[in-house]
């Protein structure tokens, strides 16, 4: 179930019962600061909480000092292959890492990184995808793809144990949602960490918010999962305002108003589907939580 150690990106609290928090991914080259920058201040005005950039170069690891400084969120270096980049990026000053100790280079690798995790007092992101399982536990994702990301996960957790380090948060993200949806209730029975929820390579907007929201929404229904991320193919924009609306819908944050619309029918009178539209426009600019109900006629508008 929910997690009970608590870890801290930045300002931001992920965990042990804080509010769960919204975050995203920039789209930028990394390494082109005023892109990436630009993009950060979009997400931040849209309401996410924590940002992630791609870390493939060390181009982008040297662009992360001044990233880190303009950003008005906590920034985390997502980092593959390449342990020096994460260390570079530590250096840098950024909130945290995402690493996957699988394909980073070995255990050795891993504790260098978790060292210097430590010597800043920043914590990892760490967890299992399953576009990309080790070799070992092939057969077992043949049998039960949610069992092998549990497995996979949890030899990270044991790993990073051993090495005294217990400052992350566990991903075991899959694009096929009923995985995902074992996988994290699984996982949740298993560890006390915090919990990243996503539909990895969810899609694009339309089917990607669906999917998403059925899979993280109905982790979070059940107390699962501390942060999210909505995957989509567009705008990272467009992942946080889903984010928001799957969040708001289940009650558990606030966040500008909510809007209550009737699907319209042979009774409409005022042209719901026009000025539904229209509200909904009109109440971007609102942060306030409020409801308004747009309703064709009076059957169950006053109610509303
Ligand atoms: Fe139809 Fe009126 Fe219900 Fe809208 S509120 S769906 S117009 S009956």
């Amino acid at each position: 179930m929910s997690s009970e150690v608590q870890i801290r990106v930045g300002d931001v609290a992920i965990g042990g019962g804080a509010p769960v928090v919204v975050q995203s991914m920039t789209l930028t080259p990394t390494r082109d600061v005023p892109a990436t920058t630009a993009q950060i201040a979009a997400l931040a005005s849209a309401g996410c909480e924590v940002v992630r950039v791609a870390v493939p170069k060390t181009e982008d690891a040297e662009a992360l000092k001044k990233i880190v400084y303009l950003s008005p969120l906590p920034v985390i270096a997502d980092i593959h292959f390449n342990a020096s980049l994460a260390l570079k990026s530590i250096e840098a000053g950024v909130a945290a890492v995402r690493i996957n100790p699988g394909n980073i280079g070995g255990s050795d690798k891993v504790a260098m990184v978790v060292k210097a995790a430590k010597a800043k007092g920043i914590p990892m992101r760490v967890g299992a995808n399953s576009g990309s399982l080790p070799k070992h536990l092939v057969p077992l994702a043949q049998e039960d793809t949610a069992a092998a990301l549990v497995e996979e996960a949890l030899e990270q957790v044991r790993l990073l144990e051993s090495m005294d380090f217990r400052d992350f948060k566990i991903s075991v993200k899959s694009s096929s949602v009923p995985t995902m949806i074992r996988a994290y209730r699984m996982l949740s029975e298993k560890v006390e960490y915090p919990l990243h929820l996503g539909v990895t390579e969810a899609g694009p907007p339309a089917t990607g918010s669906i999917k998403s929201s059925i899979g993280v929404g109905s982790l979070l229904m059940d107390g699962i999962g501390d942060t999210i991320r909505i995957s989509l193919t567009a705008d990272p924009v467009k992942e946080v305002e889903v984010a928001w609306e799957i969040l708001k819908a289940l009650g558990l944050r606030e966040r500008g108003p909510v809007m209550i619309a009737c699907p319209s029918c042979g009774r409409d009178n005022v042209g719901v589907e026009n000025l539904a539209v229209a509200v909904e426009q009109r109440l971007r600019e609102y942060t306030e939580p409020f409801e308004v109900a747009v309703m064709g006629c009076a059957v169950n508008g006053p109610g509303e």
